[in-house]
């Protein structure tokens, strides 16, 4: 916690709103939306239930398909089948590790061609660990394509990709505040849009759907997916500190990478995107997790059983959606570069509370097993 979180949970006692309306929760999703550059935001129970409702204001139903970048968390994916529609993956490129425009439009080439086939509903990009995805290109493909984009920016609060904040980017944008996020109202999430009639209809269908009458009456399926009030004044104390622990993230991961550049390959902004230096400038992930690229799956296992040995917790990078077991039946676009960032990838310890002393006792540990 920040500090301020528990005067902001004292405001909302004071008023005496502590169910799922109140103060705080007004206040936390004007803050989120001046924060993220959206017109309007609606916080919610999780990202997962925010990712949920924009498949369903988007009309997404049984037998349609939905696009997904294939390296990424389940919760990307799982909101999907909820709707009994079937997920269509696609393989990350490697500089950024996040979904490669260029397999996303012989995805959608090859789809149009096969005669019975209908376009995917959406396309979900996710900018991972906090590192922005290629959005002018992956919404170039979009666009020619009429596709809407759902910005899955649950790691990257506080990203900006060409000046921009990352969840400004899609039709509509999602955020995640679970515990292990960058910041975190305790468990949450955010539906963000320029479009109000689509948060207008994720409030209504986030409160059961109720019709506009005296008794209650309903004419579709609703959902509980509304956040507390009290959860939402942790929000208002976290937004205090963001911008603090994006600072401290990356100079964690500055930290890292001035100490082992040489030995592994690290997750860096597009190339293409560096054409100049003031555009380059304005691509900046969070850092929410510092992760590395390892020679070899025998190298990665090596280093994360030594920092274990010493009570250090490091983790392999998130395991390919079209490699799990649930998704097995669903179709997947190439697969080859993410397959091999999960087998050769390392996340390093990156909390905020990390002392100099710790990351130079963590760096000591690598280079002694790699020597
Ligand atoms: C955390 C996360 C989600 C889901 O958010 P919850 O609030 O945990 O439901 C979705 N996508 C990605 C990429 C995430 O990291």
């Amino acid at each position: 916690m920040g500090g301020a979180e528990q005067a902001y949970i004292q405001q909302a006692f004071n008023v005496n709103w502590i169910s799922t309306a109140g103060p705080q929760i007004n206040q936390l999703e004007s803050r989120l939306a001046a924060y993220t550059q959206n017109k309007h935001a609606a916080v919610l129970a999780s990202g997962t239930a925010a990712l949920h409702l924009a498949l369903r204001i988007l009309g997404v139903n049984a037998g349609d398909s939905v696009i997904c970048q294939t390296f990424t968390f389940a919760g990307s994916a799982f909101p999907i089948t909820y709707q009994g529609a079937t997920p269509v993956f696609i393989d990350s490129e490697p500089g950024t590790w996040n979904m490669d425009p260029n397999i996303l439009e012989d995805s959608l080439k090859q789809i149009t061609k096969s005669s019975n086939q209908q376009l995917p509903k959406a396309i979900i990009p996710v900018h991972l660990y906090g590192m922005p995805a290629q959005m002018d290109e992956i919404r170039q493909v979009a666009g020619k394509y009429a596709i809407p984009i759902i910005e899955d920016a649950a790691e990257a609060l506080g990203s900006v990709y060409r000046g921009r904040p990352c969840g400004s980017w899609g039709d509509m944008g999602v955020l995640s505040f679970n515990g292990n996020k960058i910041i975190t109202t305790s468990g949450g999430g955010a539906l963000l849009s320029d479009n109000r009639q689509y948060i207008e209809k994720a409030r209504f269908l986030a409160t059961q759907a109720r019709d506009a009458a005296p008794h209650y009456q309903h004419s579709e399926a609703g959902y509980n997916y509304r956040m507390g009030n009290i959860n939402a004044a942790i929000g208002l104390g976290q937004m205090e500190v963001l911008d603090e622990r994006v600072k401290r993230k990356r100079e964690i991961w500055q930290f890292y990478y001035n100490e082992l550049k040489e030995i592994f390959e690290f997750q860096l902004p597009a190339e293409k995107i560096q054409v100049n230096k003031s555009t380059a400038k304005q691509i900046r992930s969070n850092r929410w997790l510092t992760t590395i690229i390892t020679r070899s799956f025998a190298q990665r296992e090596a280093l994360r059983q030594a920092l274990e040995t010493e009570n250090i917790e490091s983790r392999p990078l998130w395991k390919p959606m079209h490699l799990q077991p649930v998704f097995k039946e669903a179709p997947c676009f190439g697969g080859g570069v993410a397959e091999d960032l999960f087998e050769r990838g390392l996340c390093l310890p990156s909390g905020t509370a990390l002392t100099e002393e710790d990351l130079t006792r963590i760096v000591a540990i690598i280079k002694r097993v790699i020597r």
